[in-house]
């Protein structure tokens, strides 16, 4: 039996420069493991709470300090001399040490930095990688499925300042046969687009998750760029696109506003139905706002059977939630946020659960990211199928490319790509 001998928390900073907590875990065979926690710009209201010290002073009251504090001496003081084999009971200590609904009282921040770090060390304890052992934690035998990566190359929302009302237009390589070849062509498309935008008068500056922010009049305009490009790229017919709208951030005095006009929630699923039948889109996230459970259900309705219909801020990682989505026919996919829900445990219980009920996983970075690549282990571990970590450019995003490409060697000829959608 292998214990925790220690834990320790310190702050560090984001890919935005906002400071973040990183946990580092020593076992009591020496095995190591530190994990970096990220951080939402467009979070959902129902997520698990992200502890901030909220001081004006210091890093404009971003500071976790008080996150730090709470690993260094509650979560410590709890967990060290736990044994790790299971992670389930690490993540329900934590959980029982938290006793509130949506984690307030210790933070997800420290407490998801404790769980994956623990995880970590646990796979580094079994002379395994991370992918290893979190499948074993699963459940999962041998995984051997490389994800779709949904590479967001045109940001807006949130992320940007484009004018665009969608937060994320996406490639999707799905016709490959292999995910570093899926992956060649997402970069070759990407560096064609910048030559067309730049072409065209267009800024070529990156977003936050390292894609481009054209000041496009509207969605066409940017899904056009995309087509051109993968057109140029030679890729045509062998890369889709898919869209977050986010709308949550869109829904103002109970109506949808986007580029330039208003729609109440059934007019917009016609606007979406339209794009769907002019454009190769196949997966829309966040249709609708994060409580408006009608107008996703009537996505389903009317575009569920062709579209992957994806549920971020609407289902917060949340089994709760999931739930009633299920129940509700509301959505045929989950987005996957560790942070969302704030513990390794949570999280596969949420994969599990979509699995297990027929709608697919996508596991995703956030917009403030580090350069931790747990999200690349956990979407193979979980042979999810899917990956959305953003652009293809900018060291937090590439970080967790580069892990796939090291876990696609690893499995050699085992590695699978195939696309679910
Ligand atoms: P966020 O954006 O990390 O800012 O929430 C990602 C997303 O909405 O999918
Ligand atoms: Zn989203």
């Amino acid at each position: 039996m292998t214990k925790i001998s220690s834990l320790h928390a310190r702050q560090v900073l984001d890919s935005r420069g906002n400071p973040t907590i990183e946990v580092e875990c020593t076992l009591d065979d020496n095995s190591f493991g530190r994990a970096a926690v990220p951080s939402g710009a467009s979070t959902g209201s129902h997520e698990a709470v992200e502890l901030r010290d909220e001081d004006p002073e210091i890093y404009a009251g971003k500071s976790v300090l008080k996150a730090v504090e709470n690993v260094n001496d509650t979560i410590a003081s709890a967990l060290e001399g736990k044994v790790i084999e299971d992670q389930t009971l690490i993540d329900y200590a934590l959980i029982d040490l938290d006793g509130t609904e949506q984690k307030s009282k210790l933070g997800a921040n420290a407490m998801l930095g404790v769980s994956m770090a623990v995880a970590r060390a646990r796979a580094s304890s079994e002379s395994v990688a991370l992918f290893e052992s979190l499948a074993k934690q699963a459940g999962r035998k041998s995984p051997t499925l490389l994800p779709v990566p949904l590479m967001n190359v045109i940001n807006g929302g949130k992320h940007a300042d484009s004018g665009l009302a969608f937060q994320e237009c996406m490639l999707v390589p799905t016709e490959f046969t292999s995910f570093s070849e899926a992956l060649r062509a997402g970069v070759e498309t990407f560096h064609v687009l910048k030559k067309i935008l730049a072409k065209q008068g267009y800024t070529t500056a990156v977003g936050d998750e390292g894609g481009f922010a054209p000041r496009v009049e509207n969605s066409q305009e940017a899904f056009n760029f995309l087509l051109q490009a993968i057109e140029d790229a030679g890729y045509a017919g062998k890369i889709k696109l898919a869209i977050d709208a986010a709308a949550s951030e869109f829904f103002v005095d109970g109506v949808y506003h986007v580029d330039n006009a208003t729609f109440s929630s059934s007019e917009l699923v016609e606007y979406y139905k339209n794009l769907c039948s002019q454009y190769p889109l196949i997966s829309i996230e966040d249709s609708h706002s994060e409580d408006d459970w009608d107008g996703f259900a009537h996505m389903m309705q009317d575009l569920g059977r062709t579209v992957q219909l994806v549920g971020d801020d609407l289902l917060v990682t949340n089994t709760e939630r999931i739930k009633i989505a299920i129940e509700k026919k509301a959505a045929n996919s989950v987005l996957i946020k560790l942070n969302q829900i704030g513990t390794v445990t949570e999280t596969i219980e949420a994969i599990k659960l979509a699995q297990d009920n027929g709608m697919t996983a996508i596991v995703s970075h956030r917009s403030g990211e580090t350069e931790d690549t747990f999200i690349a282990h956990l979407a193979v571990a979980l042979e999810t199928g899917q990956i959305k970590t953003g652009s293809l450019s900018r060291s937090d995003r590439v970080a967790k490319y580069n892990q796939l490409l090291r876990i696609e060697e690893r499995l050699q000829t085992r590695a699978r790509y195939q696309s679910s959608l």
